[in-house]
């Protein structure tokens, strides 16, 4: 039983990298796009996605140029993950629109607030590319604006480990994994869970927002159900 109607998804590009850690990988993007399409049956999923496998403003391949420029650039790398994840996702079997922040000639359909919900209430998909649309931001930023514009109940942010810890767990063996956080907890103890205009977003409008390992076998669809997996950050939460 789904446990939300609406949740917002946060997929970082590196979720659809392979081994060669660059670009998309078709396997990957295969398992990725099957545990997403099941897991989302009865919940309204919306999906940010984002593009560092391809192509970061802040990369060291964009030194030499124009910081606004070479954002577009990291948009359009987001713009390319969100059609190849869309096709994946139709491929086994569910509906899955993708709406751009960044007009893109007749290749993609605007971002339509008002479809995209008209979408989720049917259970569809919504793949939201280009993040917010700007340069100097980052797509856990927008990832946090769709989740306000769509009234998400939850954000959730998929990851590669099992939540947030005290310190990098593969380089500090004492690091010790968090099950709860206030929003203040991850920004004074810099805890890099996302950058601080995402989370200031959902703290100001009290999202809460779940860190959960997307590799882990059917963890989207148990935490879809309601279980308390990864590292839970809400309003007050006292750190546990
Ligand atoms: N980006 C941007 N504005 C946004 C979102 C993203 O300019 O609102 C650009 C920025 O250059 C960023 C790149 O797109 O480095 C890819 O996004 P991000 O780094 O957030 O992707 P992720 O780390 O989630 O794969």
């Amino acid at each position: 039983m789904a446990r939300y109607r609406r949740v917002l998804l946060k997929l970082s590009g590196e979720a659809l990298m392979g081994a060669a850690g660059y670009g998309i990988d078709p396997e990957v993007l295969r398992t990725m796009a099957a545990a997403v399409a099941e897991a989302a049956s009865g919940t309204g999923l919306a999906i940010v996605v984002g593009g560092g496998n391809i192509f970061r403003g802040v990369s060291s391949s964009a030194r030499d140029m124009d910081r606004a420029q070479a954002d577009l650039m990291g948009m359009l790398a987001t713009v390319m993950n969100a059609l190849a994840l869309v096709e994946a996702l139709r491929a086994c079997g569910a509906v899955a629109h993708v709406q751009s922040a960044l007009a893109v000639g007749t290749a993609v359909p605007p971002f339509d607030r008002r479809r995209a919900l008209e979408c989720l209430e049917r259970g569809e998909v919504v793949v939201f590319a280009a993040g917010t649309g700007n340069p100097f931001f980052t797509t856990d930023t927008a990832a946090s604006l769709r989740a306000l514009e769509i009234g998400a109940e939850i954000m959730l942010k998929a990851t590669k480990v099992d939540g947030v810890y005290s310190a990098d767990p593969k380089r500090d063996p004492s690091a010790v994994r968090y099950r709860r956080l206030g929003y203040d907890d991850v920004l004074a103890r810099r805890l890099g869970v996302m950058d601080a205009t995402a989370i200031a977003l959902l703290r100001e409008f009290r999202v809460p927002l779940r860190v959960f390992d997307m590799t882990s076998p059917g963890a989207l669809a148990r935490i879809l159900e309601g279980a308390d997996e990864g590292t839970l950050v809400e309003e007050g939460a006292r750190c546990e």
